[in-house]
């Protein structure tokens, strides 16, 4: 075992942050579609996959309009040390198309997600690369690619892809696992200032499949959710958001979105953000779970005005870097995604043992692993303090979560040779 100081060294000298900040690979290629007109669609997508020291190329995919190639080129890098700190053998990768599923039917999706698949299925396979969902790609499309996956490949049975649905080999809780982690996370984090979620107030973005479990496992811990966001609007619910509020908001779409019938105790206000909405409404926690960037400067200063001690990314760098500097200067606690949601793909990590093991596994069982993987990762950063705590004398979560995630990556590329 080498020594921390003549380790880093040996990093230095045999140039590890150089080679890890290169993709092993990148694949790009065209995905051409016919829309419910019969017209002929063009969408460019890729596969970048960063590294396999640890295990196969794993990471999710994203399809949204705002997708290109440096978005999953940052997005790659950052799941290198995300899947480092699982400590299950995954490597990384991340890929997507710059198509927007909002506003598509089903029969369209589908027709994307099948042409989606016929040109990345010769780059992934069980033991190569294990793409997941990611924004714009849930259970339904996973379940479409890995049939396509498995056509394409003489009928293997598949493993390629996690987050399928349960009937098609997913796993339990693999849903619920990325915005339940968090909450584990954050419950944490918490602890180690000696205070628990109950009766806690939480400002948290979007209403996708990270905010909604999260929201749930807050709500099952007795905690006051006061936000939820979506491209139109926030919604704000003073009291803390019902079971019943939080089903309607699920559901509701277009103009009815903006109008929730009085009695869920909940207000939609258009072009509002979550964070300012939610300062005022008390929030001593956010948890930014919708997209890169969605928490800027003014957003920073208005939840640390209004009292907000804590921050954990559900989404993957939600925050601008004067964000970032912002809540730090004001003694903000803040957990980066790559510990926080580590969750999603540590659930995905379980997928790929059941399905390599033919095993199917109760969801208590699931649970209980992810909480022991978030406890381990936050167990993980805790022990980094001594080179990474803040002025007062906290974790510095965001440094302790590269350092350790660094450290896993760098000993295997050393062992591995030049
Ligand atoms: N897209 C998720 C993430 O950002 C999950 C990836 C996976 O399950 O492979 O970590």
């Amino acid at each position: 075992m080498l020594t921390t100081e003549k380790a880093s060294a040996t990093f230095t000298a045999t140039r590890v942050l150089e080679r890890l900040c290169e993709a092993d690979r990148i694949i790009a290629f065209r995905v051409e579609w016919r829309d419910d007109a019969g017209a002929v669609r063009v969408n460019r997508g890729w596969r970048v996959q960063q590294t396999n020291l640890l295990g196969p190329y794993k990471g999710g995919l994203r399809w949204d309009s705002g997708v290109d190639l440096s978005v999953l080129k940052f997005l790659a890098f950052e799941q290198a040390f995300k899947n480092a700190l699982t400590g299950l053998p995954l490597g990384a990768a991340k890929g997507g198309a710059d198509f927007d599923p909002a506003g598509r039917s089903e029969a369209e999706i589908e027709r994307f997600a099948t042409a989606f698949m016929a040109a990345l299925a010769p780059h992934i396979g069980p033991d190569l690369d294990v793409p997941a969902g990611d924004i714009g790609v849930g259970a339904r499309e996973l379940g479409i690619m890995s049939r396509v996956w498995s056509r394409q490949n003489g009928g293997r049975w598949g493993g390629a892809l996690t987050g399928k649905p349960p009937s098609l080999g997913g796993s339990a809780m693999r849903a619920e696992a990325t915005g339940y982690g968090l909450i584990h996370f954050t419950r944490a984090m918490l602890a180690e200032i000696g205070d628990d979620p109950e009766g806690k107030r939480i400002a948290i973005s979007g209403r996708g499949n990270v905010s909604e479990h999260a929201v749930r496992k807050a709500m099952a811990l007795g905690a006051k959710v006061v936000t939820l966001s979506g491209r139109a609007g926030t919604w704000v619910a003073p009291d803390g958001l019902g079971a019943d509020a939080l089903d309607w908001l699920l559901a509701a779409r277009g103009d009815a979105a903006g109008d929730p019938p009085a009695a869920l105790g909940l207000r939609f206000v258009e072009g509002a953000r979550p964070w300012a909405e939610g300062a005022a409404e008390g929030a001593e926690i956010a948890l930014p779970c919708a997209t890169q960037n969605e928490l800027g400067l003014e957003d920073a200063r208005a939840l640390a005005d209004g009292g907000c001690r804590l921050l954990a990314e559900g989404a993957n760098m939600p925050l601008t870097a004067k964000a970032e500097a912002h809540l730090t200067g004001d003694g903000v606690i803040q957990a980066p995604g790559k510990a926080a949601n580590a969750g999603g793909v540590a659930v995905s990590g379980l997928e790929m043992q059941q399905n390599a093991g033919y095993a199917r596994w109760p969801a208590e069982r699931v649970d209980s692993a992810l909480r022991e993987i978030m406890c381990d990762i936050h167990a993980a950063l805790k022990a980094e303090r001594a080179g990474c705590c803040t002025p007062s004398g906290g974790i510095d979560y965001r440094r302790a979560a590269n350092v350790a995630g660094y450290r896993r990556l760098a000993r295997a590329m050393v062992d591995a040779g030049v």
